[in-house]
């Protein structure tokens, strides 16, 4: 299939395709942890393939068998009525490659309100752009890939492999979970593909990271009787300004693979800070601050390194016994993805966007980390991530760039027919 092919394909099916964005986003699908909306979006997905000559599996992750004892399994998330949906449209003849879509039918919750936008699940359009939470990350890129799927069974588009969308759940706040039961039931390909938000770079590289809390503790009070109470607020200012700095010294440091011309991959983003009694409460110092932080990691690094990088950065407060500071993960560690440049499936994904776009693509590093890894971690399949362009991901006012959802559904459509062959 050529770039025109393909081109004409989506087009004829364009109403289609933005009917799909929108009703997906008018679905909240949001993870409250330890629960999630992700059964409305799943319905309007199961009901678009309805009358599709494709195999639908749907399950909730926690009744894949074994998967708790899993090492990569992260405990104390609610599935109840939480499925992942399997949509597989078989092969035709026999001898191509299969290919996988994975993409999260959940979303960061509607915060922070209000929206200038309008109601953050309006889907209204405007302007070539599509609002609302979840447009951009990552509805848009869950119906490109049920278009392509749909598509190719009803035009009976020859394929020599499965294509297989893996609609999961519990992917925000590194849950992980939905991806690796997709994996662990035998959802799996000879390359995934992972429209994450990435504007229209192919990244087959991703960033990883962590959630931490630092917490300082103290007597509490107030010093009527001249004695010195250490103020927990002010040792964790102090370590926070420490993190600055540990931010800024390894970013200096060399980068691996596409990050290696980067000059600050690896961002640490204070995400909460909490201290005293608020509203009201005493006039006195807290027994107790909180700053809870993300730090991202690159390709290559594991769990045990980047806390040996942490504990040396605060060490000097962490051995202070005149204030106390600890420092612990709360979030399971997100690995990089680390597949190849010049993996055959990442050339041919960028063969297929140069075709589309008419303009020479390369690869990039992803700017956010994610579900990715997994493929790399536990399977033969490597994993690389094309999405569309859009803005405000996680923040108030999202959207998606809807000439960029062409683009993306012509290149994946182009890749998925030829990649199968
Ligand atoms: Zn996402």
């Amino acid at each position: 299939m050529d770039a025109k092919q393909a081109r004409e394909l989506v087009k004829s099916e364009w109403d289609t395709l933005v009917g799909l964005t929108v009703d997906l986003v008018r679905a909240p699908t949001e993870n409250r942890i330890p629960h999630g909306d992700e059964i409305n979006g799943q319905k309007i997905l199961a009901d678009f393939f309805s009358g599709c000559a494709v195999d639908i599996d749907s399950f909730e992750p926690d009744k894949v068998s074994g998967i708790s004892d899993h090492p990569d399994w992260w405990r104390g998330r609610d599935y109840t009525d939480r499925p992942n949906l399997i949509v597989t449209r078989r092969a035709t003849s026999k001898g191509g490659r299969s290919l996988v879509f994975n993409g999260h039918m959940d979303t960061v919750t509607r915060a922070p309100l209000p929206w200038k936008s309008g109601d953050p699940f309006s889907g209204a359009v405007r302007d070539g752009k599509l609002f609302g939470r979840g447009s951009y990350d990552m509805k848009a890129g869950v119906a490109a890939c049920a278009m392509v799927i749909k598509i190719i069974a009803e035009k009976g588009i020859e394929t020599g492999g499965d294509i297989i969308l893996q609609s999961v759940v519990d992917e925000e706040n590194a849950g992980a979970n939905g991806t690796l039961a997709a994996i662990l039931k035998g959802h799996v390909g000879a390359l995934a593909i992972i429209p994450e938000p990435t504007n229209l770079k192919v990244c087959p590289q991703t960033r990883g990271g962590q959630v931490f809390e630092l917490i300082a503790e103290g007597a509490g009070g107030v010093a009527y009787g001249g004695e010195t109470i250490r103020n927990p607020i002010s040792t964790l200012s102090e370590a926070i300004v420490m993190l600055g700095q540990y931010e800024t010294d390894i970013n200096a440091k060399p980068h691996p693979g596409l990050f290696a011309t980067e000059c600050h991959p690896r961002d640490l983003v204070f995400s909460k800070l909490m201290a005293g009694d608020s509203p009201g409460g005493n006039i006195g110092i807290p027994i107790e601050a909180r700053v809870e932080f993300f730090i991202q990691t690159l390709p290559g690094m594991i769990e045990g390194e980047l806390h040996g990088e942490l504990r040396q950065a605060l060490a000097p407060m962490l051995s202070n016994n005149a204030a106390p500071l600890r420092l612990e993960p709360t979030s399971r560690y997100l690995s990089g993805a680390d597949t190849p440049a010049d993996n055959v499936g990442v050339i041919t994904l960028l063969e297929a966007l140069t075709a589309v776009t008419g303009k020479t693509q390369n690869t990039a590093g992803a700017t956010f980390g994610g579900d990715g890894y997994l493929f790399n971690k536990w399977t033969s399949t490597p994993s690389v991530h094309l999405g569309p362009l859009g803005g405000n991901a996680h923040g108030s006012d999202e959207f998606v760039d809807l000439e960029s959802l062409e683009i993306l559904t012509t290149t994946l459509l182009m890749h998925a027919v030829n990649w199968s062959l």
